[in-house]
């Protein structure tokens, strides 16, 4: 019988091969942390993932896919890509597939970012952008927020050099909830030389108020450096099977065919979010987003309530800027049975998740205070 080995045990061979440097310098993606698994009901309320389960018609139609599973996916996801296609009004070869919309960003990036050319975003936003810039030899020029946590779009204008080639724009702001409008935007692309493409990335547009949410369709018509990025991951509740993708101008959309991981999305995935656009889904995953807005009506006027001045947010989030204590106060909801997520000595956000959970964050924001 051979010995039973693990991995941990063996001493392993010198490694000595070269590391770009640039990756070093790097921040490790800090994912949201999970309910620890000790007994007590908690709460997962730190990645912002919808706490409803897929809808019964897509997990059906992901599991039927798995019986083919032998065979690659479709590489060109056509039929997605005509669905979605169809839906925002462009041809199918303008849409880019991929395992989410964080790969569909980092493709963007090996798109058109050169080895010392520069990203301009505003910060704090998605931590994922720092990481997709720098490993792959782009500079990020973060612009700080406004004290408000909104995007400060005099600022970014201000940012933009020659070497300047890629600018992303997160609305709604992933952690602080703010989101832009047309109007804003599009005297932003004023200013925005046309060859420096825009990524509009619209993770929570389907949390925002529908009766004042951002025109990007418009906008993307009128400009041809302007991309949208959307994800499966959030109200589709998707997030577990990878799919997202962009609406790109033709020359944009061939480059981020160029670059992409061939075979991508997986054919459960493809099937999973070709099923998301069915009308009956859709209809259902409406009044789920309508769930959440109210729930975060709800959580935002009870803590408006105890005191809380927090930024306004669009997306199935709500931020505390509690600075240095920020730390303190995510392992003070933690110890209570809620998950939250800490951004360093930014702020803290959580996620409008289950009721109960919803109602256990008001909870906790209060005796926070009181204590
Ligand atoms: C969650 C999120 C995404 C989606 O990422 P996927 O890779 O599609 O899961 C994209 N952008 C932002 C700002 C997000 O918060």
């Amino acid at each position: 019988m051979p010995a039973q080995t693990t991995h941990d045990q063996l001493p392993g061979p010198a490694e000595k091969v070269r590391i770009r440097p640039a990756l070093e310098a790097l921040p490790a993606y800090v994912p949201g942390k999970p309910a620890a698994d000790d007994g007590t009901r908690r709460f997962k309320a730190s990645s912002n993932e919808s706490p409803f389960p897929p809808v019964d018609a897509v997990r059906d139609a992901a599991v039927t896919a798995l019986a083919g599973s032998n065979r690659y996916p479709d590489m060109a996801a056509l039929d997605l890509r005509e669905a979605l296609g169809a839906q925002h009004g462009v041809d199918p070869s303008q849409i880019a597939v991929s395992t989410g919309s964080v790969a569909v960003s980092g493709d963007l990036v090996r798109a058109v970012v050169g080895e010392g050319d520069e990203v301009v975003y505003a910060w704090r936003s998605f931590e994922a952008y720092p990481i997709l810039v720098g490993s792959h030899g782009g500079v990020s020029v973060q612009v700080p927020l406004t004290d408000t946590f909104e995007h400060d779009l005099e600022a970014m204008a201000a940012a933009i050099t020659e070497r300047t080639r890629l600018i992303v724009l997160c609305t709604p702001n992933n952690p602080t909830g703010p989101s832009l409008s047309t109007e804003q935007i599009e005297e932003f692309l004023d200013r925005v030389p046309e060859d420096v493409v825009v990524a509009i990335d619209e993770a929570y547009r389907e949390f925002h108020d529908p009766a004042t949410v951002v025109g990007t369709a418009g906008i993307f018509r009128r400009h041809g450096n302007v991309v949208l990025l959307r994800t499966f991951s959030k109200l589709q509740g998707l997030a577990g099977l990878r799919i997202g993708y962009a609406v790109a101008h033709p020359r944009l959309a061939r480059a981020l065919s160029q670059v992409t991981v061939p075979f991508g999305s997986s054919l459960p995935a493809q099937v999973a979010a070709l099923a998301s656009l069915r009308g009956e889904v859709q209809e259902e995953l409406a009044e789920r987003a309508e769930w959440i807005r109210d729930e975060r009506s709800r959580v935002t006027a009870a803590l408006a309530e105890q005191g809380w001045q927090l930024p306004v947010s669009q997306g199935n989030f709500v931020f505390f800027p509690v600075g240095e204590g920020s730390g303190a106060f995510a392992a003070f909801a933690d110890e209570r049975g809620l998950v939250l997520r800490a951004y360093g000595n930014d702020g803290v956000r959580a996620t409008i998740a289950e009721q109960q959970a919803n109602d256990l964050l008001i909870e906790i924001a209060g005796a926070w205070r009181r204590r």
